[in-house]
């Protein structure tokens, strides 16, 4: 699972986030990242007006399927303070954004879902995410491309 925000207290609302999802009885929360600042990319690439944004990831052990586990994601966003129909405007503002990264014991599940794309559709270019899942798990292997986490960090553009 990936975390982000760049509203508030972004480490709090993390914190907290991580606490809510792991007192629920069909999740733990086995492993979490540092948290990386990020600038924010508006649309027309970096938005210096807007502040900075916080990413980590974690590792979540789950009975649950990857619908319903989404579903509580958007519970936690929302308790979060996160208003979803503003967000309608991609790349708001927002307290916090949970998106499933990878499923499955070894993160192999491949799904296109009206509603859920695993893996997540954007994890191969996304140095925010591909950072601190290499600090987690290096040797995943993303099930669409077969290469490893390690391998898609290190192939990221130079920045
Ligand atoms: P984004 O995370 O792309 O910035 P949102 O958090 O608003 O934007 O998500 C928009 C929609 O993306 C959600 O309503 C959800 O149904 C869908 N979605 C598809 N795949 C995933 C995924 N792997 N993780 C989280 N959301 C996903
Ligand atoms: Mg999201």
């Amino acid at each position: 699972m990936a975390l982000g925000g760049n509203l508030g207290d972004v480490r709090v609302t993390f914190e907290r986030a991580l606490q809510w999802l792991n007192s629920e009885p069909n999740i733990a929360v086995e492993a979490v990242s540092a948290f990386h600042e990020t600038v924010a990319v508006g649309i027309a690439g970096e938005d210096a007006s807007q502040p900075a944004y916080l990413n980590g990831v974690a590792r979540i052990t789950t009975a649950l399927s990857p619908l319903d586990l989404l579903r509580v994601l958007q519970q936690v966003e929302l308790a979060a303070g996160r208003d979803r129909s503003a967000s309608a405007i991609r790349w708001a503002p927002r307290r916090l954004d949970l998106d499933l990264l990878l499923f499955g014991d070894a993160g192999e599940l491949v799904l296109g879902h009206r509603t859920l794309t695993l893996p997540h559709p954007r994890l191969a270019e996304r140095a925010f995410v591909l950072t601190p899942l290499a600090e987690l798990n290096p040797d995943l292997v993303h099930p669409v491309t077969g290469a490893t986490v390690a391998q898609l960090a290190a192939r990221l553009p130079e920045h």
